[in-house]
Parts: C-alpha cells; sequence; structure tokens
C-alpha cells in the first residue's frame, strides 16, 4: 500500500501533485510519501503488538534526516551500519538504547563511538571484532552488551548479491563456530553477551527461509543457555521483502511474520529485535524523471530519462524491475515496448528493457516506483551529474530534505595541489 496514485490524471503523492513538485524542484528528483512511510512503520509495529519487540528500521535503506525523524516520531529505532549512519540515528533524534549496531568491518573509532552513545546492542560479525570491541570497552570502562551474528546457512531465494546467510556469503560467524565463540566471548572482559543475531538477506518474498533460519537460531539458543549463557535477546534483522511489479504475488504480510515470529520464539521469552528497512521506505518513495529523448534505434525505441543508473542504480546492480509510469495518466491502453534507460556512459544504464509503456514524448514525466529503500542511498555524481533532490511529502504540504547541489558545488570538492595551482 502506497499514496501515489492517480487523482483526475494526475499522478499525485498524498495530496500533490507530482507535476507541481517537478515544476518547481526540477528533475530528476525523489519524492518520499510520510503517510506511506508512518502507514508502514504501524502495520509493521501493530503485528508484533504483544510481543517484546524493538523494531530497528534499517538506516541504510533510506537515511535521509527527514525519514529517520518521520518514523522516530513513531518509536522506531534504528539499525546502522556505520558510524555516520549512528549519528544520523542520533541526530534525527533516535534514542540511543534503541540502537543496534550491525555491520562486518566496524572499526576501533565506530565501536568507540557507539559505546560513548549508549547504544542497546553490537551485532558482532566475527572473533577479531570481539577482541576489538573488548579492548575498546575496557579501555573505556564499560561493558559492550553483544549479539553474535550467525550465518544460519539458509538459503533466502533472493537476488545472489542481497543473500546473506549463506554460507559462502561474508555476513556472520559459522554455524559450526558459535558455541565456541559464545565461550570465548562469555570470558571476554568488556563484552556482555546478551543475544544472539541473524539476518539472511532481503527482498525475501516467502515465509520459508525465514522460518528455516529462525528454528535454528531458537535451537541455538536453548543450546546456549544451556550452557549458561544469559540469552535475552533474538536480533532477527529486516529482509521481508516488498511487491515491486503489478502482478506479482504479495509477499507475505507483516501479520503473517510476525505469527512465525512468535510461533518459533515465544517458548523463549526474549526480546525480539527486528530490522525493517525496504519493507518501510521502498514504497514510500518514487524518482521522478523527464525524458530527454525518444531516440528510434535500428530495432527498437530508446526512451531517454533525465535520470541515471547514478541516481538509481538498482536495476543495473541488481537486475532490479521498478515499475515506470508516466505523471499524465495514459488515457488508452495503447502499449508499446521500449528501452527506458539514462543518458550515463553506460551499457548498463538501464531501468527497464523491452517494456511495454504507452507513448512517451520528449518532455514528459515518468515516476519510477518503489524507489524509496536503496535508492537515493545508493547514488552516486558518476558523469559529474549532481545528486538529485530528495523531497517529503505530507498531506498537501512538501519541503526539500535535501537540495540538489549545484555543479559548481560539486567542483568544489576537488582541490588542486600547489603545483597544479595557477596553471591553467
Ligand atoms: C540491510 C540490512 C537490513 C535491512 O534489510 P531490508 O531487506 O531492507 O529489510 C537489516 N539488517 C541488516 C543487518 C542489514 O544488513
Amino acid at each position: 500500500m502506497h499514496h501515489f496514485e492517480y487523482r483526475d490524471g494526475a499522478l499525485h503523492a498524498e495530496d500533490v501533485p507530482l507535476s507541481t513538485i517537478a515544476d518547481t524542484v526540477g528533475t530528476p528528483f525523489y519524492c518520499y510519501s510520510s503517510a506511506t512511510l508512518v502507514r508502514h512503520y504501524r502495520v509493521f509495529a501493530k503485528a508484533f503488538e504483544g510481543q517484546k519487540a524493538l523494531i530497528c528500521y534499517a538506516v541504510k535503506a533510506n537515511s535521509n534526516q527527514a525519514v529517520i525523524r518521520t518514523l522516530a516520531q513513531e518509536g522506531a529505532g534504528a539499525d546502522v551500519v556505520s558510524e555516520g549512519e549512528l549519528r544520523r540515528a542520533l541526530a534525527a533524534g533516535v534514542p540511543a538504547e534503541r540502537i543496534v549496531f550491525s555491520g562486518v568491518g566496524k572499526t576501533r573509532a565506530e565501536m568507540a563511538a557507539a559505546l560513548d552513545a549508549g547504544i542497546h546492542q553490537f551485532n558482532v560479525e566475527s572473533e577479531p571484532e570481539l577482541d576489538a570491541l573488548s579492548e575498546v570497552a575496557v579501555s573505556k570502562g564499560v561493558e559492550a552488551p553483544v549479539a553474535m551474528r550467525v550465518n544460519p546457512d539458509v538459503d533466502p531465494r533472493t537476488h545472489e548479491k542481497i543473500s546473506t546467510g549463506k554460507k559462502e556469503n561474508k555476513f556472520g560467524v559459522p554455524w559450526s563456530r558459535a558455541r565456541d565463540i559464545y565461550a570465548r566471548a562469555a570470558g571476554l572482559s568488556g563484552i556482555r553477551v546478551v543475544g544472539v543475531d541473524v539476518h539472511i538477506g532481503s527482498q525475501l518474498t516467502d515465509l520459508g527461509p525465514f522460518r528455516e533460519a529462525f528454528s535454528r537460531v531458537v535451537d541455538l539458543v536453548a543450546m546456549l543457555r544451556g550452557e549458561g549463557h544469559d540469552i535475552r535477546r533474538l536480533d532477527l534483522g529486516g529482509g521481508l521483502g516488498i511487491p515491486y511489479e503489478a502482478g506479482d504475488a504479495p509477499p507475505p504480510h507483516p501479520d503473517h511474520y510476525a505469527a512465525l515470529v512468535r510461533e518459533l520464539t515465544q517458548p523463549l521469552d526474549c526480546e525480539i529485535i527486528l530490522e525493517p528497512g525496504r519493507l518501510i521506505a521502498g514504497n514510500a518513495g518514487v524518482l521522478v524523471s523527464r525524458v530527454i529523448y525518444v531516440k528510434e534505434g535500428e530495432s527498437r525505441r530508446f526512451v531517454i530519462l533525465d535520470a541515471a543508473m547514478n541516481d538509481l542504480l538498482r536495476p543495473s546492480l541488481y537486475d532490479a524491475y521498478h515499475e515506470i509510469i508516466p505523471l499524465n495518466q495514459p488515457t488508452d491502453d495503447q502499449r508499446a515496448p521500449v528501452d527506458v534507460v539514462g543518458p550515463v556512459c553506460e551499457t548498463g544504464d538501464v531501468f527497464a528493457k523491452a517494456r511495454p509503456m504507452p507513448p512517451l514524448a520528449a518532455g514528459d514525466y515518468v515516476a519510477i516506483l518503489s524507489a524509496g529503500a536503496y535508492g537515493a542511498v545508493m547514488a552516486s555524481a558518476y558523469n559529474s551529474r549532481p545528486l538529485v533532490p530528495e523531497v517529503l511529502v505530507r498531506g498537501s504540504d512538501y519541503a526539500v530534505i535535501r537540495p540538489r547541489p549545484s555543479v559548481a558545488d560539486l567542483i568544489a570538492q576537488d582541490r588542486l595541489p600547489p603545483w597544479l595551482e595557477n596553471r591553467a
């Protein structure tokens, strides 16, 4: 469910026609719906009502301050994967005691920052990381609350680039080593073992792999408790998928996901931590773009947009499907296959291949849907294309929540070394 729909033939974000924003902000731009963000968070939170659940929004999906704050106001915590995200979450008003820190390569400086902030939990992914965290915590005279991220070796049946829970992936500690590593962790000063963590991948569209992974984790908790570890928290990660393509079977509803979690984990009486990212932000955002040219190729027609892979990488990186629709609602069902591409000098700069699209002409606006997660955050200035602005809508209000930098800003980031100055 989202709040982007045609009204009187014009695509709206909540009560604002997207063409109004396009005319004032210019294209391309990202546009997010507050109502959709809030709705997704509430549906998810409601699904877990009655369970001791802490919902930590995975900030990497969309880390704009306005997005994080919108969710923080709803009570969301944050799952962060860098000091930058930690500081963003804190700056947006997420209390430290609702922040968990994940990621395979936390530096000592990042650990120190998180310990100073007093975060809820470190999700530790290796023995060397555990040693480093122990040292940093001891040097500060504090204890770090730790869950080890275990790799359950489960196939999440999603795109290989967003699968994280198979044994060949870099994430987590090997299942077979978990017992020994917990024993070591228990003996390390500065470390307080509080839980077990798992995250098997992203855009999962069926509950089977979750059931497999969570069942294994539940068994592990029972075993670890038997060994004397005081395991009170179970972090089950994120990964619940969203619909991208109209006509696809809908992914599991959060209610069913939550029921599965309850069924499997209730006997343990743990605090459950959940880290949804895409589910909250994915369908809460669109990328609005303008057609620059329509070009007749030898064997196909190209619709060339002013948005490109540097603005939205998912199609190039993950072969991801995104619906593309005109801001002006087509009046009939006439469709012809076209390639929708960007202007970047890369063959991979393609949003859609042989996609049946209504007639489009230069100057028309289109919206690339489901671009709220892993969109703006992955953007780069490749081809010296300034990052595109982000806009947040709430009802009939909208605000630019990250302005478009100028090309001059971009150039001003570079510095000439002394030997190149004044030699133009
Ligand atoms: C990316 C990530 C998430 C969020 O995944 P979604 O598929 O966006 O829900 C949660 N936890 C960890 C550890 C992650 O790396």
